[in-house]
């Protein structure tokens, strides 16, 4: 799960991301409401937990935009103003959830915990032609055979059965597996493609991965 922290108080948020590490969870930070709004965009993200005052594009402007563009992500609001007022907008923008600051660690855990847990139950066991991945254990499986998969490889085909027929590019594979700050390149997608379609041969899936050349991949059923 991949939570995107925009807040602009940097201790703050640097706390935020330590205690969702702590809890397994991988964080990325943005410091003002531009930067935050074009990364929450980009649906890479499980969860945007955002700040209200922001400079450059305050917390509303940017959930307002978010919702506008279509994107239903999960979005955890903070704010030190606990006016009923602003929690109000906050709600009306398209919040998920309102919290006032300061607040304790464990109950942003909570809240964090019950909106990507929604996230998670409606993704659990994806299909796609003869494929059924299942969310909780990792296993694929095609008919009688299955195969467990690592969490990479997991995470890889989850995103392109989602997918389905449409190209996912390789720079969203990267943004999307190792985050902003990492420095994976596409050979490390193409690593994990070819772990993946071994597995889909060992499977005698008819689903294959079709390398779109100089984009990316995407799923395709042989008849
Ligand atoms: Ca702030």
């Amino acid at each position: 799960m991949r939570v995107l922290i925009v807040e602009d108080e940097v201790r703050l948020a640097e706390t935020l991301r330590d205690l969702l590490e702590l809890e397994r969870y991988t964080a990325d930070i943005c410091h003002d409401g531009e930067s935050g709004l074009d990364n929450a965009l980009s649906d890479i993200y499980d969860l945007v937990i955002l700040d209200v005052m922001l400079p450059k594009k305050d917390g509303f402007s940017v959930l307002r935009a978010l919702r506008q563009a279509g994107k239903t992500v999960p979005v955890l609001m903070l704010s030190a103003r606990s006016e009923l007022a602003d929690r109000v907008e906050g709600l009306d923008c398209g919040a998920d959830y309102y919290l006032t600051k300061p607040f304790e660690p464990k109950e942003l855990l909570a809240c964090v915990r019950m909106l990507t847990r929604r996230q998670q139950r409606a993704s659990q066991n994806l299909e796609y032609g003869d494929l059924r991945l299942e969310t909780d254990t990792f296993q694929l499986s095609c008919g009688e055979r299955s195969v467990r998969l690592s969490r990479k490889e997991f995470d890889m085909l989850e995103l392109l059965m989602r997918s389905r027929e449409m190209v996912l590019t390789k720079e969203n594979l990267i943004l999307k597996l190792w985050g902003y700050e990492s420095d994976a390149e596409d050979n490390n997608v193409e690593v994990y493609i070819s772990f993946l379609r071994k597995k889909l041969d060992y499977l005698h899936s008819k689903v294959k991965i079709r390398t779109i050349r100089m984009v990316g991949y995407r799923l395709e059923q042989e008849t």
